[in-house]
């Protein structure tokens, strides 16, 4: 697979204007966290305030103590939705994310069955590395990639995350067509796909290197905010 760089994460950044995400996208995921398996997608969203580059430091919230990483694979939608259009057709690039979550808080505000964006939508929760090409022959070798998440401690190193896209619930076609047909998809959206097995928290000053099978997509550490 040759991929080619489609926007710098930086650019993208910059140009994002919806932030999509699904949850409990991945059965071992929903089911290490306790949820049951899902009968449709479950969207939510992000402010683009949350966008920042899969790239040096990133602050998370002061006083957190319990902000998880979720690896997922993020699409740039490069034209409009129309029914019928084919995810390789509306996508211009996939990159890797850490869709970030204070558990803590999703934790007691779905014990209230309140809202999660405040637990989902803090600034920088919405890591990006850059956006890379996919022909439409490559798709499918895409799919069967194992995409990763290793964390450098202090007590070492560990890959906590693997996910390959074949193992999703519901297909990235599947999430363009119900996302589309609800909230709409232009130019300059994103959709976060979802998490697979292996979340946990960040904890302070540990390094995150976001992988594509073998090439190195993103690296950055956390910290958190004075
Ligand atoms: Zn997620």
């Amino acid at each position: 697979m040759a991929v080619q760089l489609y926007k710098h994460s930086s650019d993208a950044v910059r140009e994002v204007k919806n932030i999509f995400c699904v949850g409990r996208n991945y059965g071992e995921h929903a089911l290490e966290l306790g949820n049951a398996v899902p009968t449709e997608p479950m969207i939510f969203g992000k402010s683009t305030h949350a966008a920042i580059a899969a790239d040096g430091d990133i602050q998370l919230p002061a006083g957190s103590t319990d902000i998880h990483h979720e690896l997922e694979v993020v699409l740039w939608i490069s034209r409009d939705y129309e029914p019928g259009i084919q995810v390789a057709d509306i996508t211009g690039g996939i990159a890797l994310g850490l869709d970030l979550t204070d558990r803590e808080a999703q934790n007691r505000l779905k014990a209230k069955g309140h809202p999660w964006e405040f637990a989902k939508g803090f600034r920088h929760s919405a890591v990006l590395t850059s956006f890379y090409t996919l022909r439409p022959e490559e798709w499918e070798s895409a799919l069967a990639t194992p995409f990763s998440l290793t964390l450098v401690e202090s007590e070492g190193m560990r890959t906590a995350q693997v996910g390959r896209m074949a193992e999703m619930i519901f297909s990235l076609q599947t999430l363009v067509d119900f996302v589309g047909r609800r909230f709409d998809l232009r130019p300059g959206d994103v959709l976060y796909s979802g998490t697979p097995a292996g979340v946990g928290p960040l904890t302070d000053g540990v390094e995150a290197h976001l992988r594509f099978g073998d090439a190195t997509w993103g690296v950055c550490r956390f910290g958190l905010a004075p």
